[in-house]
Parts: C-alpha cells; sequence; structure tokens
C-alpha cells in the first residue's frame, strides 16, 4: 500500500533540464511509494507567457494557503530568452515574485556525502547560510558626484519632523550612495532564522559590521537580541542550543576553524558573497538545497542551481545527459518531511528520510553523475551514469 497524505504540496514545475528531471523524478521515486497529492502550478516559461505571468502570483498565494511549496528551477528571462521564447515581455524572477508574497529568508545548505571532501579540511558537517533577501545595497539609491559641493543625507516625515546631516564635502569628482532597510523586514529576517535553527535543532550565528555602521548594522544586531530575549531564548535553552552575535571579521575565521552544523546569518550583501564562498568550499551547486523560510511559517523548497541550460540543449538533440538530481530530489523530500510533520504523517517523514538516505548510499556505493564523478575521491571506484540511470539506481535501492 502507498503512503497516504492529507494535504496538498503547492507543486510549482518550471524549464528545461529540470523539467524533465521533475518528471522522471516523481515516475521513478516518489509516485510508485507515495500516493501524492498536489495543487499543480505550471511555472514554466511558456505558461507564465500564456497567463501574463498570473500563474506565479497565484502559485505564492497557494504556498501562503497551504504552508508548503516545492519548486522546479525556472528560467528568469533576459533580453535573448525573449527572441528565444517570443514573450511579450520580460517578465520579472519567479523567486523574486514568490518572495515579494511570502516575505522571509532564504536558507542554503551543502548536502554532504562521504568521498567527496569540501575544501576546508575542518569542515565534517553543512553549513547553512541564512540570507536575508530584502534591501541594502540591492536598493540603494546611487550616482556619480560631478564636481566639488557637499553632500546631505535628508529626511522628511510626514509629520513634518525633519533630519538631516551633513556626509561629504566634495572637493573632486567622486560617488555616493543611499542604502535603506526596515524595522519590520528585519524583524522577519530575524524571526525566521531562530525558527529554522529551533526546527533543525542547530545553533545560529549572526554577524554585521556594527562597529562601523553604528546606527545601521547595529540596529540589526539590537531587533535580533530583542526578539531573541522575547521569543527564543527559553526554547533556545530548552533544546540545548546558542545563538550569539559576532561581527563578521570574526564569524568569518570562526566559519573557517569550524566543524560546521550551524546556521550563519547575514545580511543581504554578506549572504549573497558568503554563500557563493561556503557553497564552492562543499564542492557543487548541484549539491546544494535551498528553502524559503516566510516569518508566518510558509515554506517553499527548491534546489539552488538553476535549469541547466546547457545540458537542456544537448538532451533536444536526443543525447542522455548526466545532470544531477540530488538536490531537486532534496526538494521534494524537504517540502514531503515538512508537510509530513505539520500532519502528523509518521511513514511520510520516515519515507522522505529515507529516499535522503538512499541517495547518499547511491552515491557513496560509487553510483553518481558526472560532476560529482569528476570530483570523486571515495574507495570505491566512480561510475558515471546518466541522470536517468541514477534515478533507477536510487529507485532499485528503495525497492530492496
Ligand atoms: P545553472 O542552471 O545552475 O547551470 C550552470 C552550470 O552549472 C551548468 O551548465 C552545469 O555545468 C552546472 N550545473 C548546475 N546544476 C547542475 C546539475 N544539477 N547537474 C550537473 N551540473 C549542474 O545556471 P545558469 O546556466 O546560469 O542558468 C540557467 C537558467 O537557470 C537561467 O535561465 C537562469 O535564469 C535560471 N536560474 C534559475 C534559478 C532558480 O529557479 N532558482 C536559479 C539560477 C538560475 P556544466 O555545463 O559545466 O556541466
Ligand atoms: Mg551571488
Amino acid at each position: 500500500m502507498k503512503i497516504q497524505m492529507t494535504t496538498p504540496l503547492v507543486e510549482m514545475d518550471g524549464d528545461e533540464m529540470t523539467r524533465i528531471l521533475w518528471r522522471d523524478i516523481k515516475e521513478q521515486l516518489i509516485e510508485p511509494f507515495v500516493e501524492l497529492k498536489t495543487e499543480y502550478y505550471d511555472l514554466g516559461l511558456p505558461h507564465r507567457e500564456e497567463t501574463k505571468d498570473q500563474v506565479t502570483v497565484d502559485a505564492a498565494n497557494a504556498a501562503k494557503r497551504l504552508g508548503v511549496a516545492v519548486k522546479c528551477a525556472t528560467i528568469t528571462p533576459n533580453a535573448q530568452r525573449v527572441k528565444e521564447y517570443q514573450l511579450s515581455q520580460q517578465w520579472k524572477s519567479p523567486n523574486g515574485t514568490i518572495r515579494a508574497i511570502l516575505d522571509g529568508t532564504v536558507f542554503r545548505t551543502p548536502i554532504m556525502v562521504k568521498g567527496l571532501s569540501p575544501v576546508v579540511k575542518t569542515w565534517k558537517k553543512p553549513i547553512t547560510i541564512a540570507r536575508h533577501a530584502y534591501g541594502d545595497v540591492y536598493r540603494a539609491t546611487e550616482y556619480r558626484v560631478p564636481s566639488p559641493g557637499t553632500a546631505y543625507l535628508q529626511f522628511r516625515g510626514e509629520d513634518g519632523t525633519s533630519v538631516e546631516k551633513e556626509i561629504f564635502t566634495f572637493a573632486g569628482p567622486g560617488v555616493l550612495q543611499g542604502q535603506y532597510n526596515k524595522d519590520d523586514s528585519i524583524d522577519s529576517f530575524a524571526r525566521s532564522c531562530f525558527q529554522y535553527a529551533v526546527d533543525t535543532r542547530q545553533d545560529l550565528w549572526f554577524s554585521t559590521k556594527d562597529t562601523i555602521s553604528k546606527q545601521y548594522d547595529q540596529t540589526f544586531k539590537e531587533l535580533f537580541a530583542e526578539i531573541y530575549e522575547r521569543e527564543y531564548r527559553a526554547r533556545f535553552e530548552e533544546l540545548g542550543l546558542t545563538y550569539f552575535y559576532t561581527l563578521i571579521d570574526d564569524a568569518v575565521a570562526r566559519v573557517i576553524r569550524s566543524q560546521g552544523g550551524f546556521i550563519w546569518a547575514c545580511k543581504n550583501y554578506d549572504g549573497d558573497v558568503m554563500s557563493d564562498m561556503v557553497s564552492t568550499a562543499f564542492g557543487s551547486l548541484a549539491m546544494m538545497t535551498s528553502v524559503l523560510v516566510s516569518p508566518d511559517g510558509n515554506y517553499e523548497y527548491e534546489a539552488a542551481h538553476g535549469t541547466v541550460t546547457r545540458h537542456y540543449y544537448r538532451y533536444l538533440k536526443g543525447e542522455q545527459t548526466s545532470t544531477n538530481p540530488t538536490a531537486t530530489i532534496f526538494a521534494w523530500t524537504g517540502a514531503l518531511r515538512k508537510r509530513a510533520e505539520l500532519d502528523g504523517l509518521p511513514d511520510l517523514v520516515a519515507f522522505a528520510n529515507r529516499l535522503e538516505q538512499t541517495c547518499l548510499d547511491t552515491i557513496e556505493g560509487g553510483e553518481m553523475t558526472g560532476d560529482l564523478s569528476a570530483l570523486w575521491e571515495g574507495n570505491v571506484p566512480a561510475q558515471k551514469l546518466t541522470s536517468l540511470e541514477f534515478l533507477k539506481a536510487v529507485r532499485k535501492r528503495m525497492e530492496e
């Protein structure tokens, strides 16, 4: 008998090679074992075009209503894609649209296997980067200063208050930038991080540059501290977890010397840069999971990589590609496990755990896709499989 579900998952289909993997993963690894219930939204670019991108908004609202979503990688159109897909508009990034509706924080975690070792020798457990995905330099206003003169930072309140500070007196040309963030966005970033630490039973580190930025970064530090004291300290202590704040310089040094196994919360720019560094140091983009956690407890799971366009073009020519489906499988297991926890379905939790473990066992047993066989340092020889061969190898082990 197949494992039953009660509440549907929000299923967001996507584009190119990952769309092919999406179908194969469901057929090979999920539907044979689970009576899968989903509310399906096709976020593939042709259907976004047909619906004038309404489908993305509908999918995000469904995630808000049902609480757990799983998303396939999607194309963010650029000028070349507008031609390729004959689009009426250069539609916005689906992830941007979904994030704007759900709010929250993106958590990225490497999937570790024996035989693929991180560049940093001390890292034994994954390091999760929690990136604030709102404001700062990504929403800044900036321009080149043309000539000598004085720059001011001015605020005009709706109630008539006015604040003005001199920034700098230029003797010649230069550059100028204004950044902002909002207390409510920082609050929800903090809550998402504390909640995720509790959910995953890991310590939380948070770092900024508050010694230099005495108002801006200091506000982040203080809002985190207030929310921790008021809402999370008791729960952390009960679970034996630690929250600590440190300067980003100190955090970087500690991360490199650590064994891993914690969450590192970063401001928007720091998280952008540090997540690329951490994921590269752990080995492969194809072995990195990603989940968006909203402050009111909605979850959207995906792979951290894109639609693997280069492989798709080869697939269209009839070639069997060796594209790694692991991160997309883990998006499914992450979503199924969260759904199962919310609905009290222990069989489904066990299934998600077993599928993840079986993927790792398959790779550790030497059966893997080309991206991993190229990096392999394991004891058994590596066999390079196509995507479908790999899924079938996992399926075989699941059935045993
Ligand atoms: P990408 O799809 O992540 O692929 C970049 C390269 O990384 C691939 O060509 C491949 O290298 C390697 N790679 C990534 N995932 C792999 C996997 N699962 N197995 C094996 N190799 C893998 O990034 P991109 O080429 O920059 O972007 C392609 C499209 O994806 C774009 O249209 C972009 O808008 C979209 N995108 C979507 C998301 C999302 O939906 N979350 C995120 C990023 C990008 P080799 O070719 O050397 O094998
Ligand atoms: Mg980046």
